[in-house]
Order: structure tokens, then C-alpha cells, then sequence
């Protein structure tokens, strides 16, 4: 096979021009029937690794995937490329399910997409009548009771090795560390495995971190971001149940549409949420970490956590769903104190408390770095990193500190002065000077420093106590009602020996965009969310008349616009605008088939939509 034969069958089905990094050395891996482990970044684009292979060998590819959502998926991709592809798992009906392997044995599946159940009970009989060119398991970290997807039935794929000899095996994961892919090679019983690991930095996704923010200045600011993206899909992760609820509610209020999903629901409201979200019926998500495998959009533009995730994999697994077409993601996570003691709480009374307690303590240092953001990340993940990103909220704001002793000084004294025995929230009321009930139950309004810290807001005192929390000057103790108290460090500033450094706090550039926008918000939130607005540019425009064209081939064949054409491919439409099918072919993404099938109603489009520009 030379490289020229798989770069015009890239081309041919699925209109791409150049390999991702590694997709060559996998594909020549697998063409040589080497068993082969790929560990990509979603998004990096492992799908292709093993649909090249297979549409370029005789027999049929069986793909295991643990989920019938993304089999789903991946098959109504590969359907509407015009390969022939499909999945044999309980959501068809038996009928189907019959004339399905009835096709395989006449070779006419390049594709046989099956779930790891069904797999055993075909182990003995369909697999054995029917020329297999490869094994693909997809998700293989599903195997690894170390990883956090464990599936039980993903152990008995160890008998395909055994089986199947000759057969070359492919595992595909997302999921990098070590002894996961040790794990994995291991109960696939993978005969000297060629194993490859692309670099798991996704440098289209912007990072932001907003700390201290409380309830109203988090919707605010959410507002904003979504106000930003008009049109475009996203996700907010929440930590509970409740959390979603309410913060759809919330959006709901302001006039945008947000759907709800979290393991709480029936399957059938969890499924009409996943389906309307990928389908475009609905553009935000609000979630738990339940929503997330089965979903392959490729448009999801942001993804928002209103909570501080447990640890650094969830998190970067979750940005993750944003921006899978390389086109811009942008993400932003909130990180309050309340999210501290709650998850602090929730890793003390986990089976694995030391594990899990310094996973969350990676993530702290992730939301309070100074340094660029990205290097935090890839660092994790075990890999260097040499500059910084310039794509990330430090790089392009770097903190700035100044001398913080007295504000730490007032703070620890209003401690101390309670014998230790406040929370935060009390706290704040003593250095504010508000009278609230647990304060005037204890007296503390007689207490010197009661009132001391006027001059700063509540909101900045959040924020400051946060970092004074992560400078280590005073501890939570979760065991005796979340009540501070001073540590070592923290005395030595009280006292003075020692100097402060805090660094500065900048709202004023948010809070104007606030104003600005919250009028709009206010009015015709929902209108501006969906529709074309008077300061988009040319090309925006015809965006807007081509994703239209492109819904409307979605729901007439009932496949999600995003199968029919990527974000990307219709951005590069809108900047070339071919008019004839030729050069409709030549843009990145569309394949013969799309060519044939979607290139009159494109490309017709794009003509009305020159000439309406010209009268
Ligand atoms: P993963 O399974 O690793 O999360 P996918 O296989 O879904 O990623 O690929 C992500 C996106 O990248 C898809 O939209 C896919 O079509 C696109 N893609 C994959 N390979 C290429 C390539 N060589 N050139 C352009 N786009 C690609
Ligand atoms: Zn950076």
C-alpha cells in the first residue's frame, strides 16, 4: 500500500486532503497487521485509524464500542460518506438484525459495528462464516477496572486474541496513563502491540478559570459567554442534580432554551435531551458528569463548568467534547469555595481517599496557577511542554500581585478573634459588618474587627479568602462544620513576620460588558440567540443560509446536521463559495458521496445567495 492509495481513499470517503499527526504510522501499522494501541485526545481523530485500514482491505472490520449512541454515531457518519457500515446491537429489531448478517456473509459490510455482549454470543457463529480484515476496540479503557468507565463485559474480549489469530487487533482510547495501557494490552492479550501516543494538547480549546464567583455573578457572566456564541451548541457542567436544574432554570429566565440531563431522569427524557442537543433543537446543555461517552457532535463550541470538577482526567475529558472539528472551543470553569468543601468532603469519605484527595488537590493547583495553564495540564498528562500557550486566560492576562499583608492581617485577626470558630460565609458578615443572624447570635458584632473590612466588596473577600486558603494561611476544618483554622504560615503573617502576596483582583472590564449586554438579555435574548444579527459579517451571513440548507438535509435523511457537514467544511464553503460541484468536491471534508448528494443544494445556495449580495 503506498501512501498515495490512502491519501485518494481519505479523499474519496471522507474528503480529507492530509493525515492528523500519526494517522499515517497507524493506518501502515494496521495495514501490516500489527496489532496496534492508539492513544489520542478526543477529538485527535481515531475513528479514521481504523476506518482507513478497513475500507482498504477485502472482509469486514469489527468495531466493539460500548455504547449504542456511538455506534450510532460513527455509522451514520461513515453511511452518509457512502460507506457501508452498520451495527448489529439491540436497538434493531430482529428482522433487521437477520438481514444485517445475512449482508455480512455476502461481504457486503465494510463496517460491523457490535457491542461487546453481542460480540460473544456471534464469537462461534457469524464471526466464524464471515472474512474479518480487523478487530477495532474502541473505548478500550472500558476494559481497565483502573479506569473510570469500567465495563465488565469489555473483560471477555480477552478470548478474541485466542480465536482469531490472524486477525490484527486495534485499541483506541482517550485514556493515557500508564497503567491503563498496560491494562489494556494485557487482557487483550496483544501480540507485541505497536503502541502510539499523539500528544494530548487540543490548542483549538481556549482555557478561563473565574474564581470566587458567587450564584448571580456566575449567570451573569454565563449569560455573556452564551450571548457570545449565538447559535452555537455547548455544555454546562454542574456538580449535582439540583445544580442543573437550577441553573437551566436560570437561563430559562434570561430567555435562553437549556435542556437538563442527569442520571436522576428516565432513560426517555435522558435520551430526548442527548437527541435534541444533537440534533440542534436545543443549544445548551445543562448536565452532570453523566452526560458525556455517547456524545460525538463535533459542533460543540463551549463547555462551561459551573463547579470545580473532582480531578484533572474528568475535567480534561469534558473540555474535551468542545471544538472536535479543530475549530475554536472555548471553555470556562468557575471555582468557588463552597465547590472546595464539597468535593474536599467527598474524597475524604471515597474508598480511595488518598488518591482521590490528591486528584482534587492537582485541580486546585490547575484553577490557581499563575503560570500558563495548558503547561499544567499536558505536565499532568506526562508530557513537556515548552512555551506557553498564548491560548489561555494567564498567558493572556498574566496575574498581577501586590502586597496583601493587611488584607490577610484583618481576615486571620477576625479569625482569631472568634477562637476560630467561623465558617466563611460568617466570616465575610463579621469583615463586612453585616448583622446576620449567626453573627448576632454569637455576639461577634462587639468583636474589634467587626466591620474591619468595609472597604472591600464581598464578592473580592470570597476571592481573596480563596487564595489566602490556597496560600495555606488558614485550613477548613470539614470535620467540625467547615470552621477556619489558622495554620503556621497564616500566624506568621498575623504577626508580622512574614508579607502577603495577593494578586489583584480585575472585574471592570467584565462588569461593563455586563451592562451592555444585559439590556439585550433582558429583551430579546432568545432572538438573538437564534437568528442572524445586524453586525455579522458576509461570510456570517452565509453561514447562517448554509446551516439552514444543512438542517434541512439533516432532518430529511434523520441524521444530525454535523454528519451531513462538519462546522469546518461549512466555514471553508463560506469562504471559498464554489458555485459548481467540481470545486464543491475540492473543499476539505467532502468526499465523493457528499459530493453527489449534498453538492446541488450547496452550491445552488451559495449562488442566490452571491446574486442577493450583488442586486
Ligand atoms: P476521536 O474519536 O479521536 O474523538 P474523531 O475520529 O471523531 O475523533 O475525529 C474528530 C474529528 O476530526 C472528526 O470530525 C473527523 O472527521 C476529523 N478528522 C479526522 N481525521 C482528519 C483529517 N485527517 N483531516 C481533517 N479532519 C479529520
Ligand atoms: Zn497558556
Amino acid at each position: 500500500m503506498t501512501k498515495d492509495s490512502m491519501l485518494q481513499t481519505l479523499k474519496t470517503y471522507f474528503g480529507y486532503t492530509q493525515f492528523r499527526p500519526l494517522q499515517e504510522e497507524i493506518i501502515t501499522s494496521i495495514l501490516h497487521k500489527e496489532d496496534t494501541l492508539v492513544l489520542m485526545p478526543t477529538g485527535g481523530g481515531k475513528s479514521i485509524c481504523f476506518q482507513l485500514p478497513a475500507l482498504m482491505t477485502e472482509g469486514t472490520a469489527i468495531v466493539i464500542s460500548p455504547l449504542i449512541s456511538l455506534m450510532k454515531d460513527q455509522v451514520e457518519a461513515l453511511q452518509a460518506n457512502g460507506v457501508p457500515a452498520y451495527a448489529l446491537n439491540s436497538a434493531n429489531d430482529e428482522t433487521t438484525n437477520v438481514l444485517l448478517k445475512q449482508e455480512c456473509l455476502r461481504g457486503k459490510v465494510k463496517l460491523l459495528y457490535i457491542s461487546p455482549e453481542r460480540l460473544l454470543s456471534e464469537i462461534n457463529f457469524l464471526l466464524r462464516d464471515i472474512r474479518i480484515s480487523l478487530f477495532a476496540i474502541d473505548e478500550a479503557h472500558c476494559i481497565s477496572q483502573w479506569g473510570h468507565d469500567f465495563r465488565p463485559e469489555y473483560t471477555q474480549l480477552k478470548s478474541l486474541r485466542e480465536a482469531f489469530p490472524q486477525v490484527p487487533i486495534v485499541a483506541l482510547t482517550a485514556t493515557a496513563d500508564k497503567i491503563t495501557r498496560e491494562d489494556i494490552i494485557r487482557q487483550l492479550d496483544m501480540r507485541n502491540p505497536k503502541t502510539f501516543i499523539s500528544s494530548f494538547d487540543r490548542p483549538n480549546l481556549s482555557l478561563e478559570v473565574k474564581r470566587g464567583f458567587q450564584q448571580k455573578e456566575k449567570i451573569r457572566t454565563v449569560t455573556n459567554f452564551i450571548l457570545r456564541h449565538r447559535g452555537e451548541s455547548g455544555i454546562i457542567y454542574c456538580m449535582s442534580r439540583n445544580g442543573t436544574e437550577k441553573v437551566a432554570e436560570l437561563l430559562r429566565k434570561e430567555g435562553f432554551n437549556a435542556a437538563v440531563y442527569h442520571a436522576g431522569l428516565s432513560n426517555a427524557q435522558r435520551e430526548k435531551a442527548q437527541d435534541d442537543f444533537i440534533n440542534d433543537r436545543v443549544q445548551i446543555v445543562c448536565a452532570t458528569v453523566a452526560f458525556g461517552m455517547g456524545i460525538d457532535k463535533s459542533n460543540v463550541r463551549w463547555v462551561i463548568h459551573y463547579n470545580l470538577p473532582k480531578s484533572i482526567e474528568s475535567f480534561y475529558q469534558e473540555i474535551g467534547r468542545a471544538g472536535r472539528d479543530g475549530l475554536p472551543g472555548e471553555t470556562l470553569l468557575f471555582y468557588s469555595f463552597s465547590d472546595i468543601v464539597t468535593l474536599t468532603k467527598f474524597a475524604e469519605s471515597s474508598a480511595q481517599q488518598e488518591i482521590n484527595k490528591e486528584k482534587l488537590e492537582r485541580m486546585k493547583q490547575y484553577a490557581e496557577t499563575d503560570i500558563c495553564r495548558r503547561r499544567i495540564l499536558l505536565n499532568y498528562f506526562g508530557e513537556m511542554m515548552d512555551h506557553d500557550c498564548g491560548n489561555c486566560d494567564v498567558c493572556r492576562n498574566p496575574p498581577e500581585r501586590f502586597d496583601g499583608t493587611i488584607i490577610v492581617q484583618k481576615a486571620l485577626s477576625a479569625i482569631m478573634r472568634t477562637d476560630q470558630h467561623v465558617g466563611i460565609r460568617t466570616l465575610i458578615d463579621i469583615l463586612k459588618g453585616s448583622l446576620s443572624q449567626e453573627v448576632a447570635s454569637k455576639s461577634y458584632q462587639n468583636l474589634k474587627t467587626f466591620g474591619a473590612g468595609r472597604d472591600v466588596p464581598a464578592r473580592d473577600w470570597q476571592d481573596y479568602l480563596l487564595q489566602m486558603l490556597n496560600l495555606g494561611y488558614f485550613e477548613v476544618t470539614y470535620n467540625e462544620n467547615n470552621r477556619l483554622k489558622i495554620t503556621e504560615a497564616g500566624r506568621r503573617v498575623l504577626f508580622g513576620h512574614e508579607r502577603a502576596q495577593l494578586v489583584v483582583i480585575k472585574r471592570e472590564e467584565h462588569a461593563k460588558k455586563v451592562s451592555d449586554k444585559k439590556k439585550a438579555s433582558k429583551t430579546d435574548a432568545a432572538q438573538l440567540f437564534a437568528a442572524p444579527s445586524p453586525d455579522m459579517s458576509y461570510d456570517e451571513l452565509l453561514f447562517e443560509e448554509l446551516r439552514k440548507v444543512r438542517k434541512q438535509l439533516a432532518d430529511r435523511q434523520a441524521i444530525p446536521p454535523y454528519i451531513v457537514l462538519s462546522d469546518k467544511t461549512l466555514k471553508q464553503l463560506c469562504a471559498q463559495k464554489p458555485t459548481t460541484l467540481e470545486e464543491f468536491g475540492e473543499i476539505s471534508g467532502i468526499g465523493e458521496f457528499k459530493k453527489a448528494h449534498y453538492g446541488k443544494d450547496f452550491t445552488e445556495a451559495i449562488r442566490m445567495f452571491l446574486k442577493k449580495g450583488a442586486s
